[in-house]
């Protein structure tokens, strides 16, 4: 992916027309962009930050069915997601893993109702099951989870879902797009939708935020896929549409490994105010969350609430001996959850589905909002039907459920490495010829040098965020290290991109600035 090299060819192309044109670089704007430009149409997306900058970055990290939402009785959203789970398994294994999870039971009844229930879930699963769900013993169970408090515990059910690394399966989509031909432009924001004398939508008008220039764009379908921003797009189409969307905040705090000393991941199933609350693993650090707080304000940089911290460390604290305090954690971050309002109970968000909605406006806007990571692909394949069967674009077939992301067919010296899939064995050979990009960013770090540079040429990050939010998790795993790498990384950046000292500097104090949010 080469920005530069994208906008020249937009530049070069007189007539600027595609078939569709993709307004948001989230999970649902990119899995559609890569399901269209397989099928064959002419693609092109614009996101107004970089991709994954919105929710799609701040997810539990979870490639799953939904427990949750089968104890809701949402049973075909959750026969759905675990198909999707096992597609998404198959496709990209390099960014995806099988996770064993501990649900911990306090009495007979909870054994009895969670052993039925996640046999249950198996079932569901069908062959596409990741492990059968059993009983362990107390004992068994304090192997597995040494730091599980003993008191009263009668066991634990073990249970198989997946979990990937959201913002890099983001990156991964956008990168297959433009392998197979599509354009996907970050840091351009759409403003305007074009619309002819009868008022259908024929394009868009949208500004590179680096150059502030702005490009009028024409498209036979102009898809609205900006989760939590959706209604700005609907305003931009009829200034008199009323709210879709209701915003809910999920908070997750990053800990240390040591507090929970296993590779299971605990779920605790009902937490005092009805939800569940994950612990898992994830690159060496543990991930626990989530909440759900209604919110009235929509922005890309929302900010954990103190009770909502609170909340999860009071509840990890009834579960494990050694209670995480304020001052262990190594990320806070919150994510806005965009929910489709329920017109009868604004305030319930808890109870609204996780089902999206597509909806079509008179002068052709298809808009899709809701939905599930985990279920990425299945909408857009829906929204593409969509626009087919509404005689928008013509029918050409899906071909996503097989689509093999860069899946590692070599074999990886470092497992680390394999999140960067078939490409991986470049990232060791950069090491081996120059022993210096194998150092570290950071000792608290995981990342190397040379994952920088080799990030700079083939992943398009445009800000020092970019690269320690989202293409290296860095800012979700240690904040404050994170800061304390970025003049390294903002002068390899430099370097790597061709970008002024004064940009490094800027680009280091802003990032600080953003880094405090997170801890
Ligand atoms: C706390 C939390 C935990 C979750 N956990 C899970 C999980 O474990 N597993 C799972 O499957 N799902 C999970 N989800 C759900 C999942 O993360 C979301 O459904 C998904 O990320 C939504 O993606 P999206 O593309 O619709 O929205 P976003 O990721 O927000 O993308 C929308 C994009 O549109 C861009 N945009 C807006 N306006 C414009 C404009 N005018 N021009 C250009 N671009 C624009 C924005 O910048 C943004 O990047 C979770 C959600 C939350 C909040």
């Amino acid at each position: 992916m080469n920005r530069s090299t994208l906008i020249q060819n937009l530049l070069d192309d007189p007539q600027k027309q595609f078939d569709i044109l993709v307004i948001g670089g989230g999970a649902t704007g990119l899995g559609i962009a890569l399901d269209a430009v397989t099928r064959g149409y002419k693609t092109i997306l614009f996101e107004q930050s970089d991709f994954a900058k919105g929710t799609s970055s701040r997810s539990t990290k979870l490639v799953h069915g939904g427990v949750r939402y089968m104890a809701q009785g949402d049973i075909l959203l959750v026969i759905e997601a675990l198909h999707e789970r096992g597609l998404m398994l198959k496709n990209a294994p390099h960014l995806t893993a099988n996770q064993e999870f501990i649900i911990p039971v306090y009495t007979f009844w909870d054994v009895f109702l969670y052993t039925v229930g996640l046999k249950f879930y198996d079932l569901l699963a069908g062959r596409l099951s990741m492990g059968k769900s059993y009983f362990i013993n107390r004992s068994r169970a304090l192997k597995r989870l040494p730091l599980l408090k003993s008191e009263g515990l009668k066991g634990g059910i073990v249970y198989h879902d997946g979990q990937f690394d959201d913002s890099r399966m983001a990156v991964a989509l956008a990168s297959a797009c433009v392998e197979n031909g599509g354009t996907v432009l970050n840091y351009f924001r759409v403003n305007t939708l074009l619309k002819d004398e009868k008022g259908k939508i024929t394009g868009i008008k949208a500004k590179d935020i680096e150059t502030e220039k702005e490009y009028s764009i024409n498209s036979r379908l102009v898809i609205n896929a900006t989760g939590i921003f959706a209604d700005e797009i609907h305003k931009m189409d009829d200034p008199s549409s009323k709210p879709t969307i209701r915003p809910s905040q999920g908070v997750h705090i990053v800990i240390d490994h040591s507090f929970l000393q296993s590779s299971s991941a605990i779920m605790i199933p009902k937490t005092d105010d009805g939800r569940v609350l994950f612990a898992i693993p994830w690159y060496g650090k543990v991930v626990v969350g989530t909440t759900d707080t209604p919110l009235e304000t929509i922005t890309l940089e929302p900010r954990a609430l103190d009770e909502e911290i609170d909340f999860i460390l009071n509840t990890a604290g009834n579960y494990l001996t050694n209670p995480p305090k304020r001052e262990d954690l190594k990320c806070i971050f919150a994510g806005l959850r965009p929910l489709a309002a329920n017109p009868d109970n604004p305030e319930a968000t808890k109870e609204v589905s996780r089902r999206h909605k597509i909806t079509l406006s008179r002068s052709g806007l298809l808009s899709i909002i809701g939905g599930k990571w985990t279920s990425y692909r299945r909408m857009a394949e829906e929204t593409i039907d969509k626009g087919i069967n509404a005689g928008i674009i013509e029918n050409k077939k899906c071909i996503t459920r097989n689509f093999s992301f860069n899946a590692n067919d070599k074999p990886v010296e470092s497992d680390r490495l394999r999140i960067y899939g078939n490409q991986a064995s470049e990232i060791e050979m950069m090491i081996r010829e120059q022993p210096v990009l194998g150092e570290l960013i950071h000792q608290k770090l995981p990342y190397t040098k040379a994952e920088i540079v080799w990030i700079c040429r083939n992943e398009m990050p445009r800000t020092l965020e970019d690269m320690l939010a989202r293409r290296t998790r860095s800012l979700f795993l240690d904040a404050r290290a994170s800061a304390e790498a970025g003049p390294v990384v903002a002068e390899l950046m430099a370097k790597e991109l061709g970008f002024s000292s004064s940009w490094q500097e800027s680009e280091i104090s802003r990032f600080k600035n953003l880094a405090i949010n997170y801890t």
